[in-house]
């Protein structure tokens, strides 16, 4: 097996003309019989690394996969590429499984995606031991670690396989990254001296932004305002708040609906389905959403709530735009939540290490949430992988916050702490600091102290901003065992006393007014607009057909695949192979209807008087197809004879049907191909043309070559 044939077959399979960064070097080791684990993130395209292999080697590649849903999407996915795949698990009834089986040890199947329950029961054991594998692949490997959030017992038991088929090599996949469920993988599926890659986590088309999570509901409406028609999925840490915040979305008018462990499983269901078909393009959801959804058209991801660990973030996120296209995540984040966690956690039974544990991760994602520092370069730190550059896709980025000497304000901030004798938190001493004239500050008697209303400068929000920065910086701490109330440090103390200085930041401008600036809505091009309501109409039809035959719509085609024909209007079958993600089944299936979708718009828009580049072809072929003469097409479209021709012979070289005959009998279409390799492309009709002495006509050499052309690409 080599590697070209690899890249030819994810062309005419899948469409795509390259493969992604480590695909090739991970579908070399699996050429190689090694065993291999792969690390990448999600929508990183772990898939097409056994895909490849699967249908380039001989047998039948078995792929473990924990998700039953994520397993009938794959295999219709690529069934709709024309690729034998089946999956064998418990929704199956036995005539089902008794006609996979049979398709299998016919040969007939390339790919079988089977449960882990599945594989290592008794029962499966005689049929996997009469097919020939080529070999297993372990998706969402972590799950074999008890370390991790995803613990599946079964897993444990796959150590059988590498016992009972030393030959055949394992491919072990995942997008959980930290070196503990990596050495866990390896040791517990048994691979020997594995290949390890390693991709980056860096997902750049998702664009991060956090924000206070103050008027949150105004903030998500305006968001949502501005993202028509998009799916999205808002995560909400409590079960109530997804349903309130559903309703309360729906009332303004956006269709949205609820999911939680708490609903009934068919209504569960039934929402997830809604969702991957475009229904309802609005989820929210507790985390228990998304999981089993391979959804590549996921456009924004909002956090109502702080997600408990960066690891839960970056997962979540990492659901909206697999198929490469921007996408949004935006996080609201608040001190409330942080509370709500820790008290979750105390109260959970775990033992006090796994309390510190999390405890801690939750630290650093509120910190993640409040520092000023460049979003993915932050996170991509937490995870091990360098990233010295500002990203310039995340709202510390694109706002960037403004330093001073932050010498007084903190100044003011601890005396006026001290004064109070460390009994209050943030809230509290920032109104004291405001001078609020909140009764239980007079009752308490804090108006009398000497800093009361000293940091009216700062607004309520700049101060909390400051404040947490004092902390990130040690100067104060929150003293949880007692109410939270904040304490001085000797840092702190350094500062007050010992006239130390201190650099802070102080928050960015408002970002919503900021980035409103930025982006203040510029009158879309013509081209940005025949492109985007040509994407509109695509994904119309894309609807459509995928509602006739019962499957979701992006598995009819990605939205990275219409963008790029919105783009590019493919007219004809040729133009159409060269857009990413069209293979010659998918081709065969939805070419037609998508060609003339895409010849529909173009017609129309040339009728309402605008001009479409590269629609010249096309008005030509559709005089020639009602008949009119080619001298008469010529006239009317005001162009010559020879180009009106030269249009023909295009459409014909891409693939249309044209009765060539007339213009070159078999015999002289022969003795001019023939001399083609005397010349090189791209031809010039004049040289052949006097290469024989004028003894061909110009039509009969153009199409000569046109033939040659078709013949070459189909
Ligand atoms: P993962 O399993 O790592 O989350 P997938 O295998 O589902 O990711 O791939 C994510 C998306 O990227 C899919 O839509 C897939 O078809 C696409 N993809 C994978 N490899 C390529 C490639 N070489 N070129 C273009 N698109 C690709
Ligand atoms: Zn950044």
């Amino acid at each position: 097996m080599t590697l070209e044939h690899a890249q030819a077959t994810l062309k005419k399979v899948f469409g795509y003309d390259r493969f992604r960064p480590l695909q090739p070097e991970i579908i070399q080791a699996v050429y190689n019989k090694r065993d291999t684990l792969v690390l990448m993130p999600t929508g990183g395209g772990k898939s097409i690394c056994y895909q490849i292999p699967a249908l380039t080697m001989e047998g039948t590649t078995v792929v473990v996969s924990p998700l039953i849903a994520l397993m009938k999407d794959q295999v219709e996915g690529l069934r709709g590429n024309g690729a034998p795949a089946a999956f064998i698990n418990s929704t199956l009834s036995a005539a089902e499984t008794r006609s996979v089986e049979e398709d299998l040890l016919a040969g007939r199947i390339k790919l079988l995606y089977v449960s882990p329950e599945k594989l290592v029961s008794q029962g499966f054991q005689p049929l996997l031991k009469r097919l020939r594998i080529s070999l297993f692949a372990v998706d969402e490997a972590h799950c074999i670690s008890a370390w991790g959030h995803d613990f599946r017992p079964e897993y444990t038991q796959l150590k059988f396989l590498k016992a009972q088929f030393p030959g055949v090599p394992m491919l072990a996949l995942t997008a959980t990254a930290d070196k503990l469920t990596r050495k866990d993988i390896v040791e517990q599926l048994n691979l020997r001296d594995p290949a390890i890659f390693i991709a980056s986590f860096d997902r750049p088309n998702i664009s991060l932004t956090v924000r206070r999570g103050q008027k949150r509901f105004e903030q998500i409406t305006a968001f949502l305002k501005q993202h028509p028609g998009q799916s999205g999925i808002i995560y909400c840490l409590a079960r109530r708040t997804c349903e309130d915040l559903s309703e309360k979305l729906n009332a303004r008018g956006f269709n949205t609906a609820p999911y939680h462990a708490n609903l009934p499983a068919r209504e569960r269901e039934r929402v997830q389905d809604d969702f991957i078909n475009d229904r309802v393009p609005i989820i929210c959801a507790t985390i228990a959403f998304g999981m089993g959804i391979d959804k590549s058209n996921v456009r924004f991801i909002i956090h109502y709530n702080l997600p408990r660990n960066l690891e839960g973030y970056y997962q979540e996120i990492g659901r909206a735009g697999r198929d490469g296209l921007p996408a949004e995540a935006l996080l609201f984040f608040s001190y409330q939540d942080v509370m709500t966690y820790r008290q979750m956690f105390e109260e959970g039974e775990a033992v006090q290490d796994q309390k510190d544990l999390k405890i801690a991760k939750l630290n650093r994602m509120y910190q993640f949430a409040e520092a000023p520092v460049c979003r993915r370069k932050t996170v991509l730190h937490y995870f091990g992988e360098a990233y010295e550059q500002n990203c310039g896709n995340c709202d510390v980025c694109r706002n960037p916050p403004r330093q001073f000497d932050g010498t007084v304000a903190a100044q003011k901030a601890l005396s006026a702490l001290l004064r109070l004798e460390e009994k209050v938190g943030i809230n509290m001493l920032v109104d004291v600091l405001r001078g609020s004239q909140r009764r239980d500050i007079f009752n308490l008697g804090y108006n009398q102290i000497k800093t009361y209303g000293a940091g009216k400068e700062y607004s309520f929000e700049e101060w909390q901003f400051l404040l947490s920065q004092m902390l990130h910086h040690g100067l104060i701490e929150i003293a949880y065992d007692d109410n939270n109330c904040l304490k001085v440090t000797d840092t702190g103390r350094a500062i007050l006393f010992d006239n130390q200085q201190v650099r802070l930041a102080l928050p960015p401008r408002p970002e919503e007014k900021a980035e409103a600036r930025a982006n203040a809505p510029k009158p879309p091009t013509q081209t940005q607009q025949l492109r985007n309501e040509l994407f509109d109409r695509l994904v119309a039809l894309r609807r459509k057909i995928g509602q006739q035959e019962g499957i979701p719509p992006y598995l009819v085609f990605s939205d990275a695949t219409l963008e790029q024909m919105a783009q590019k209007r493919p007219i004809t079958d040729a133009d159409m192979l060269y857009i990413s993600g069209v293979g010659e089944r998918k081709l065969q299936k939805y070419g037609d209807a998508f060609i003339g979708a895409v010849r529909q718009f173009v017609r129309e828009k040339i009728a309402d008087g605008q001009t479409v580049p590269g629609s010249t072809y096309l008005l030509t072929w559709d005089m020639f197809k009602k008949g009119v003469e080619i001298r008469e097409i010529a006239r009317q479209r005001e162009i010559s004879p020879v180009t009106v021709i030269s249009h023909l012979a295009t459409m014909y070289e891409r693939g249309e049907l044209v009765d060539i005959d007339t213009w070159v009998s078999p015999e002289e279409l022969d003795i001019i191909q023939g001399s083609l390799s005397l010349f090189e492309e791209p031809y010039q009709l004049k040289d052949i043309f006097e290469h024989f002495n004028k003894r061909f006509t110009y039509e009969a050499i153009r199409f000569s070559i046109a033939d040659a052309k078709r013949k070459e690409r189909f």
